[in-house]
Order: structure tokens, then C-alpha cells, then sequence
């Protein structure tokens, strides 16, 4: 293409700078737009700015997560939130109003439309009188974080965080998982009634919401927010029922095999982390260095392209990659922020990896998850608009969950011991189908809390049981008894209830299509499912979400007969593995 590149931002530009990034955004604004080609300028021009605020932004960040001891960088993060941003707000809104007025004037065909398509429903949706009530969503999510963060616990005669608690599901002591939920679940019923209340002002300044853009509830609203074109809350309902038909019955499956292996009668909600032939947990390798060399080993087996683009992005050796432009930084060490994320610098088109690598099997799932979210951007690097090149999650999950299940055959890089490898293996596939209930259980709960917003919290405890009823505490079918007080209030844990709401079928969708791509590997050849990922993947968000699955030869489709299908393939391969 002709306009493909941009000169419009200096090349060397201090983008964290207000100063330096006003004038940019008014010349977009104030400049006369009269043809075709003049808007197709225009949308290039400004999708260079976007990318320049975008990686001023991903820097900031990445410097103050791997150094949160750092001031400097903790008040420069801090100051760009608190005053350049909101400053660069309403600019962007007055640039989509211009964009989606010159869309409607000037036809540049089906290349731009899904820009055109996102943009004007972006301006459709805005009400004046709704930004104070993001205002008040913001900080009541931030009230909810705040008490879950403040939560410790003594145990074993230490104080320890809520997150810290977890490994002790694992234990192969008995007794001990069991205090170690009673005195986390005490722990959050103290807490209970005072999240209830955030939560009930959070779905009333949403429905307000959503009845101020003109719908008859929340769920109008916020399909159209989060861009969901081409699925409906019907197609939402037709998946749950899916997996309820189709999953379910395959969990119970687990669950009673893991019944027999730990010799129980019943399932306690604390007899389902533990490795249920009573094993250690796995140890596959020693330190972000080691991760990345056998990682790399893994890639290579896999395939020479996405081998030579995990190189690309540095030997880990190197702990400090916000500095110099390396791409990775994995190890935990003290002054860095928990989590994992991949973020892509966009105008440099250099994806960053950030892990707190501990030496667990979980470590891989993630290191090679977040690879492929970088190979999702690297196959787009050519792409001139960065809005193509960042793509629906629904599809961006597909990217990064397909690497969990193709890289499977070569998990011997880190496990010696075949018995260790498949251990692994099977933990993931269970993992793949074992998440979809709890998925359907958090989708379905807010459907009912949307459309019902004037429920009473009795009346949501009635939905939340009546959910597990159907789709177990995560899947599993559990004995409550003696412990029936806080089960209806068990959605209290899921965070993206309070700060993202409606964020979470998308991983359900995703997942179907990274079986469907793994499912390809094993019928058709690796060659045909790398051949679908690399297809589907270079379309980055420049079509719509059919058109993404389609060119990985999906159906988007998460109905009954998906599911059905995937739930059997899977199954099949598990009896493969030996116990
Ligand atoms: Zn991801």
C-alpha cells in the first residue's frame, strides 16, 4: 500500500510528554480532510500517534512493574495516569467523532471496515451523563481490590496473603488443606457483607448505564461496548447449555476417577487441587534462564518459524529488558510486581514478556501462553494500522492457548521422566475442558444480575445456587455439608466480576477454537495446524471475528455440536496417556 507508512510523528518523540503530544493530536483534528485518499491518510497518520501513546504508555509500565522500588519510576507511571491521560481522553473522542463522521462520507472499502465498524459504535455508545458514573465504577472496583489485597491470614503460625494460601491446596496433607480453606473462607466471610455492598452499587451505576445509551439493560450495552458483533447473549445461553450437556458429564468422569485414586467417598472443596495420586507437585526447571533455553529447545522441535521468533526476543539472560529493548523478563526477584503479562510496544512493534518464573509446571503453561501472544503480534509487524494489529480476545486468546497444546509433545525438554511429561499433559487437557464450567457459571451468573437489577442479594444467592447446581463448585460436584455458609457467596473470588464485567466468556470461546487448532495437529499433520495459526494470525483484527476463525478452517460456532465433538476428541487422547 501506498500510504502504509507514516512520517507524521517525529521519529524521536517524547510521548509521555503532554507538551509534545498536544500539538500532534490538534493538527489531527484541525486538518482538512476532502477525498478518500486524504481520510485514508489520516486514519494511517493517526494510528502512528495511537502506536507512539500506546508503547510511551507500555514503557512506563513495564519499568514501574519491574521496579517497583523504584520512585522515579513508580511517580512517572503514576503522573502520565493522573495527567496526561486524561488529558489525551476526550482529544481521542473528538478524532473517533471526526473519524466516524468521514466514514460516512467517504467509502474506502472493505479494508477499513472493521476500523470504520468499531469506531462509529465506539461514538454511538458515548453519553455525557455516563462518565461520572465510570468515575464512580472505577473507584467502587478499586474498593474491591483494596479489601481483597488487605486480606491475610495466620497459618501455621505465619501471616500470610490470600494468593500465598493457595499452594496449600496442593498439600498431600488432608488436614492440612482443610484448615487452610476454613481459614481462608473465614476469612473472606468477615469481609462478605461489605463486598455485597460494592457489588450492589456496581450493577446499579451499570444498569444506569446501559438505560442512558438507550437499552433496556446493561447487557445491550455492554455487548456493544466490548464489540461483541457477532454473537448474542442467545449464543452465550446455547454454550452454557452446551457444556452442561457435554462437560459436565466428562468432569464427573474426573471426579470420580479422582475420588477412587484418593480413596474418598465424596469430594470436599479442598480435595481439588491436590494431585490426586498423592504425588509432589512437578519441578520441571530452575530459574528464568533455564526457562527460556529449554523453551527455546521446545520451540525449535516445534517449528523453525515460531523457533526463530522466540529468539528474537532475547536469551533471558538479561533481567532489566525495559531498558535496553530486550523482550523478556521472567525470574521473580524482590522490587518486581507479581503476575504475568505480554505487552506489545507498538510503535517499535517489539512484543515484552513479564513472568515471576517459580520453577512450577505452571510456569510453561504461561511462558509459552504469553510466546504466543507475541507471535500474534509478530506475524501482524507488517500491518499498518495498529488497531489491525491487535486482534479480538476471543481470537488473541486462540493465539496463546493453541501454544499450551501444540508445545505438548516436546514437553520432554523439561521432563526427563515420561511419567513427569505425561502428568503435564494430562493436567492440561483436563485443564482445557475442566475450566469451561466455571466459565458458563460466571457468563450466566451476570446475564441474570444484569437483567435482573433490581434483585434482591437473597434472590442472587438463589441464581449463584442454582448455577452450582448445574455446573458444580468449578466444575466439580462437592459435598457442602457443615460449610453451607459461604457457598452462595463464592463469586465474590472472581475479580473480573468487579472490574471487568462481562470479561470472561471470551476464554471459553478461545479455548474451543485452540482445541480446534491442536485437534487439526493431530488428524491433519503439525504442518497443517502451524499452517492454520500462522493464516489466521496475520489477519491480526483486520477482519471480523468469523472471518479469524474461518482462516484457521473454524467454525465460530460454540454451540452443543462443537462442544460435543472437542469434548470427545479430547477424552480419547487422555485414555491414550498412560496413568
Ligand atoms: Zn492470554
Amino acid at each position: 500500500m501506498s500510504q502504509a507508512v507514516s512520517e507524521f510523528v517525529p521519529a524521536e518523540i517524547d510521548a509521555s510528554k503532554w507538551e509534545n503530544v498536544e500539538p500532534l493530536l490538534v493538527a489531527l483534528l484541525d486538518r482538512p480532510v476532502e477525498s478518500a485518499d486524504e481520510f485514508e491518510r489520516w486514519i494511517i497518520d493517526r494510528s502512528e500517534l495511537d502506536a507512539t501513546l500506546g508503547e510511551a504508555l507500555a514503557l512506563l509500565y513495564i519499568g514501574m512493574t519491574c521496579d517497583t522500588e523504584s520512585e522515579k519510576r513508580q511517580s512517572e507511571y503514576a503522573a502520565y495516569i493522573e495527567d496526561v491521560a486524561p488529558k489525551i481522553k476526550p482529544l481521542a473522542f473528538e478524532l473517533d467523532k471526526k473519524h466516524a463522521v468521514l466514514a460516512s462520507r467517504f467509502d474506502l472499502g472493505e479494508r477499513y471496515a472493521v476500523i470504520n465498524r468499531d469506531t462509529t459504535s465506539d461514538v454511538e455508545l458515548f453519553r455525557e451523563e455516563n462518565i461520572p458514573l465510570q468515575t464512580d465504577e472505577e473507584k467502587l472496583s478499586t474498593e474491591y481490590q483494596a479489601a481483597i489485597g488487605a486480606m491475610t491470614v495466620t497459618f501455621n503460625g505465619e501471616e500470610k496473603t490470600l494468593p500465598q494460601m493457595g499452594v496449600f491446596q496442593e498439600s498431600t496433607d488432608r488436614d492440612e488443606r482443610e484448615r487452610a480453606w476454613r481459614t481462608v473462607t473465614d476469612r473472606r466471610l468477615q469481609d462478605a457483607e461489605k463486598i455485597s455492598g460494592i457489588f450492589d452499587q456496581l450493577v446499579e451505576k451499570r444498569d444506569a448505564m446501559g438505560r442512558n445509551a438507550g437499552f433496556d439493560s446493561y447487557v445491550g450495552y455492554v455487548f456493544k461496548g466490548m464489540r461483541r458483533f457477532d454473537y448474542t447473549p442467545e449464543l452465550c445461553f446455547a454454550f452454557h447449555d452446551a457444556i452442561e450437556k457435554h462437560v459436565m458429564p466428562f468432569v464427573e468422569r474426573l471426579d470420580a476417577r479422582r475420588r477412587s485414586q484418593l480413596g474418598l467417598d465424596s469430594l470436599r472443596p479442598w480435595d481439588l487441587g491436590v494431585d490426586p495420586k498423592g504425588r509432589e507437585p512437578l519441578r520441571p526447571f530452575d530459574g528464568g534462564v533455564e526457562l527460556v533455553t529449554k523453551t527455546q529447545r521446545v520451540f525449535d522441535r516445534l517449528s523453525p518459524e515460531l523457533a526463530e521468533m522466540f529468539a528474537t526476543m532475547g536469551d533471558g539472560s538479561n533481567s532489566d529488558g525495559a531498558r535496553d529493548g530486550a523482550s523478556l523478563d521472567l525470574d521473580s526477584r524482590k522490587g518486581k510486581a507479581p503476575g504475568g503479562y505480554q505487552y506489545m510496544r507498538d510503535r517499535s512493534r517489539t512484543p515484552f514478556i513479564f513472568m515471576n518464573a517459580a520453577g512450577q509446571h505452571g510456569d510453561i503453561s504461561t511462558m509459552v501462553h504469553e510466546a504466543g501472544h507475541a507471535f500474534h503480534s509478530m506475524y501482524c509487524v507488517d500491518e499498518p494500522l495498529v488497531h489491525y494489529r491487535e486482534s479480538p480476545i476471543e481470537f488473541a486468546e486462540v493465539a496463546s492457548m493453541t501454544m499450551e497444546l501444540l508445545t505438548m509433545p516436546y514437553w520432554g525438554e523439561f521432563y526427563p521422566s515420561e511419567e513427569d511429561a505425561n502428568r503435564a499433559r494430562r493436567q492440561q487437557m483436563e485443564g482445557s475442558l475442566g475450566i469451561l464450567p466455571w466459565i458458563a457459571t460466571i457468563d450466566a451468573f451476570q446475564h441474570a444480575l444484569y437483567t435482573n437489577p433490581t434483585h434482591t442479594r437473597e434472590q442472587r444467592a438463589e441464581t449463584w445456587l442454582g448455577l452450582e447446581q448445574r455446573f458444580g463448585l468449578q466444575g466439580h460436584r462437592v459435598d457442602w455439608s457443615g460449610i453451607e455458609n459461604p457457598r452462595p457467596l463464592i463469586w465474590q473470588r472472581q475479580g473480573h466480576l468487579f472490574g471487568n464485567p462481562f470479561y470472561y466468556v471470551e476464554y471459553g470461546i478461545a479455548q474451543l477454537g485452540a482445541l480446534g487448532i491442536w485437534l487439526k495437529s493431530l488428524e491433519d499433520g503439525e504442518e497443517a495446524a502451524l499452517d492454520a495459526y500462522r493464516r489466521s494470525l496475520s489477519l491480526g483484527g483486520s477482519r471480523p471475528l468469523p472471518e479469524l476463525f474461518a482462516a484457521a478452517g473454524l467454525p465460530f460456532d460454540f454451540g452443543a455440536s462443537t462442544v460435543a465433538r472437542l469434548v470427545e476428541r479430547v477424552e480419547a487422547e487422555l485414555e491414550k496417556l498412560p496413568d
